[in-house]
């Protein structure tokens, strides 16, 4: 598969700084690399290829949910940051990620 997200998960291409957060079933949470974003940049990675929420199946929409609860109330609790900002652009690798 010729999917950079695809690549990493698979071990082809180095997994991300510090490892996943968290490398679920249908999801996979990393930090961004520093030079991508300020601290507290994570990355939200389908464990499926798909492009977008209209190809996800039903078990990874109703888990995409609670993450979002989950992630939020952890970034605000650890940087104490007021808002939170979820950005979604799949231009350069069309695989699922936000
Ligand atoms: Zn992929």
């Amino acid at each position: 598969m010729n999917c950079f997200l695809c690549q990493k998960h698979e071990g082809i291409i180095a997994p991300p700084p510090g490892g996943y957060i968290l490398d679920g079933e249908y999801w996979k949470i990393c930090h961004a690399p520093v030079d991508r974003g300020p601290l507290g940049t994570l990355i939200i990675e389908s464990s499926r290829h798909f492009l977008d929420f209209a190809q996800a199946n039903p078990d990874e929409l109703a888990e995409y949910g609670p993450l979002l609860k989950q992630i939020y109330t952890a970034l605000k609790t650890i940087t104490k940051a007021e808002r939170i900002y979820q950005l979604i652009i799949l231009e350069s690798v069309p695989h699922f990620h936000a």
